[in-house]
């Protein structure tokens, strides 16, 4: 009951924390339980539920051997005090509906935790749920995570994960790829447990190599002899997908007790996407329970997941762009692989020969009959650089209310497209605050950019009357502590050499 497998085959099985600790599956699938649905939430009550009370709910249903005492101290852990707002993510209306229909529309703001960023969400509490896999036989193992970033995963982990016991944490961000905010928020980490180097190549690159490094067997059983295991704090872990589920429900809520819904009514969500995993909690969330007329699928330039989700075929062989949007800059979405999984209702071996696809010819279709069943959930659309920028301006021209790059895409998005049959509301997923990429959308606003970041900060900050995060704000006077840069090939030494001084 509960348990985990990959998504390239039905055994062996784990525990939850097993696929916690592990993060990636041994044949290099990802790991999914297929009791996914068994255990729905009440939509009754969900009006008086807190955040904390859904997260303790969510995650003990899809966690289910953690005790309820351990899920409830990793949820105090994780959210008491460390987000913006005691509602950890709290909905704003928008005066105005993005689309002509009219469908009151919301932006769930995600983005009050110590980085900025929608990550802080599931990283502030994956390093308390990996805290407590340490059990009999590798008690005194420790964890070596290592992640590539687009930009807010690192810092995000790298906050989470600081001078955490028995862990020690190695970033991988793409040299020149990453905003300057979101490159001194990592080179500037302190802590006795972290590195942090820029490699030469893109996301994508940089994160094959990671799930590389993971498959690396002779490298583990060196790692082994020295008492250090590897594990990732990417999307695909579990520890990361499961927490995310819980702002679905917190939004509902808040549209409940905000009088725009009534219990059981259909809401719309659209997600300014990536790696595919904050949308495929969405996913999640619909399965247990939650009532969802569609999840919007939005990208920007890189937008192959909309021609998979248009066409069937997902196809990578594409020019990558590098865009406004670091987060969204990516050509394979990972977390894509658990919504085959369940799209196929759980069929291992085609999933497996569909991602033998992709990583040897760089593409893969799926049958048709699968690409309908996904489209009954999905919807999807696309903003170029031009868009985003309009998109932003126009949300402040319309509601006064500024988004930075990510959300502007999802709203963009919701611009084009007219509510889905049966709506009720639409919440926009707000990804990042405006602060992180003050130079993209001071230009958007059409206000003078002087050239340093910083400065351009205060530039927004009086011009829409908002303040800048402190911890954004303050970074430009923090001693820069990493300055590393390697090749993709040097990436599996210097994990090595980093484990080695764990
Ligand atoms: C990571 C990220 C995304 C994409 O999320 P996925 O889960 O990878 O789809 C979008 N916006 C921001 C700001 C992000 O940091």
């Amino acid at each position: 009951m509960g348990l985990y497998h990959s998504t390239r085959s039905a055994a062996p099985c784990v525990t939850a924390k097993q696929a916690i600790r592990r993060g990636i599956a041994a044949d290099g699938g990802l790991f999914v339980s297929d009791a996914l649905g068994e255990t729905t939430i009440g939509l009754d009550d969900l009006a008086s539920k807190s955040y904390f009370e859904l997260a303790r709910e969510i995650l003990g249903a899809l966690l289910p051997d953690y005790t309820a005492d351990e899920i409830a101290a990793c949820v105090d852990e994780a959210y008491n005090g460390t987000f913006a707002s005691d509602e950890v993510t709290p909905l704003v209306p928008l005066a105005t509906a993005p689309n002509a229909d009219g469908v009151a529309t919301y932006v769930l703001e995600l983005f009050g935790g110590p980085t900025s960023a929608f990550k802080d969400v599931a990283l502030q509490m994956l390093p308390r749920l990996m805290a407590r896999t340490n059990s009999g036989e590798n008690a005194d193992e420790k964890i070596m995570i290592v992640t590539a970033t687009s930009g807010d995963t690192g810092k995000a982990a790298l906050a989470g994960f600081a001078d955490a016991p028995g862990t020690g944490i190695t970033v991988f961000y793409p040299e020149g790829k990453v905003s300057r905010v979101q490159e001194l928020q990592m080179s500037t980490q302190e802590g006795g447990n972290v590195a942090v180097c820029g490699v030469r190549g893109n996301f994508d690159d940089a994160q094959s190599a990671v799930k590389r490094i993971f498959a690396d067997e002779e490298l583990a059983a060196r790692l082994a002899d020295e008492g250090v295991v590897l594990s990732s704090a990417n999307s695909i872990n579990v520890g990361r997908l499961v927490p995310q589920v819980v702002y679905y429900f917190a939004a509902y809520a808040q549209l409940l007790r905000a009088g725009s819904i009534a219990a059981g009514d259909a809401v719309e969500f659209c997600v300014p996407t990536g790696n595919f995993g904050d949308i495929l909690a969405g996913y999640y969330a619909k399965r247990l329970g939650l009532p969802v007329s569609r999840l919007i699928v939005a990208s920007d330039k890189n937008n192959v997941l909309f021609d998979f989700l248009t066409t069937g075929t997902y196809d990578r062989k594409r020019p990558f762009f590098t865009t406004t949007s670091p987060s969204m800059d990516i050509l394979i979405s990972s977390n894509l692989e658990r919504m085959l999984y369940y799209a196929t209702d759980g069929d291992c071996e085609l999933v497996a020969e569909l991602m033998a696809g992709l990583s040897a010819e760089g593409v893969y279709t799926v049958p048709e009959q699968v690409l309908a069943r996904i489209q009954e959930v999905f919807g999807c659309g696309w903003a170029d650089e031009d868009q985003v920028a309009a998109a932003i301006k126009h949300c402040w021209d319309a509601n006064g209310y500024v988004i930075d790059p990510h959300t502007a895409c999802g709203y963009h998005v919701l611009e084009e497209l007219p509510a889905a049959p049966g709506t009720a509301a639409r919440v926009l997923l707000s990804t990042a605050s405006p602060y992180k990429f003050p130079r993209a959308v001071a230009g958007a606003l059409g206000l003078f950019c002087p050239p340093d970041d910083f400065a351009c900060m205060k530039v927004l900050e009086k011009a829409t009357n908002t303040t800048a995060p402190a911890q954004l704000a303050t970074l430009e006077d923090k001693p820069v502590l990493h300055t590393d840069v390697v090749d993709i090939d040097s990436m599996s030494a210097y994990v090595e050499q980093a484990a080695s001084n764990l």
